[in-house]
């Protein structure tokens, strides 16, 4: 039975549905438990597709009423927080603030002013060399890995969302990655979103999860809903996807503890 813990919420403002319609989607679907993971506060004004540091209690109060309608449910509360080198003890600082059941690490800013999925910055592609791009992606998220902040880390290859990668063999930009993720003993996702963009292809590429397989890296499957319609999107290429690089298990999560689930 499938899970999904990467669902958002109209919060973040590039979102729709509320949590009820996610639940009832996901029970559509079959799912067996789910998680509500909205972009994390951020303590300044820090750009426009975050809740604001004062809308954290009213989301964790959405997520109560959710668990209070759907009793029989399991509804985990998590965040999706973004990993920006000088903000690490911001997140310690949230870690603290609710009951969370899981904390995502996300990689989007490689520069201070520049998500590198924001359609807005298109251009900056043309303006240096993608191998560069994929570099300091890349370093990044070998940072949030070494940071031990988070429970899981989400759309390891983010960076190639609209269709833009370096030449040839591309294990030389997260070989190093990898062997941080499994250093730090931390769960790897699955994220059926890219299927959704320019790119087409399920985060990471067949590669990318071949290599952090071979290293033993435990994965959770997910959607990066950010809408009910996208509930356990496409869950059926992704489980065939994990089960063919050979995992034959994926990753729970309650109250910040990780329990090993059979496919
Ligand atoms: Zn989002
Ligand atoms: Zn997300």
């Amino acid at each position: 039975m499938r899970t999904d813990y990467h669902l958002h919420t109209p919060l973040c403002g590039h979102a729709t549905g509320e949590p009820r319609e996610y639940v009832l989607a996901a029970q559509q679907a079959g799912l067996e438990e789910i998680g509500f993971s909205d972009h994390n506060p951020m303590p300044t004004q820090f750009d426009d597709w975050r809740m604001a540091p004062e809308q954290l209690p009213q989301y964790v109060k959405m997520i109560e009423e959710a668990r209070r309608e759907f009793p029989r449910y399991p509804i985990r509360l998590g965040l999706e927080c973004d990993f920006i080198p000088a903000y690490e003890e911001h997140i310690r600082d949230l870690a603290k603030l609710a009951d969370w059941d899981y904390l995502i690490g996300s990689v989007h800013y490689i520069t201070p002013d520049w998500d590198v999925d924001n359609p807005k910055h298109l251009k900056r592609w043309t303006e240096q060399p993608v191998d560069q791009i994929w570099q300091a992606y890349f370093d990044a998220y070998t940072k949030m890995a070494e940071s031990c902040l988070f429970d899981f880390l989400a759309h390891p290859d983010l960076v190639k969302k609209f269709g833009h990668r370096p030449e040839g063999d591309l294990s030389r930009f997260y070989r190093r990655t990898l062997d941080a993720i499994a250093e730090a003993g931390v769960v790897l996702e699955v994220s059926t979103a890219g299927l959704r963009k320019d790119v087409h292809e399920i985060y990471p590429s067949r590669d990318f999860l071949a290599a952090a397989h071979a290293r033993r890296i435990p994965i959770v499957i997910n959607s990066d809903a950010h809408a009910p319609s996208e509930v356990a999107y496409e869950f059926d290429l992704a489980y065939t996807l994990a089960r063919e690089v050979g995992y034959t298990e994926v990753m729970r999560f309650e109250k910040r503890k990780v329990v090993v689930h059979e496919i």
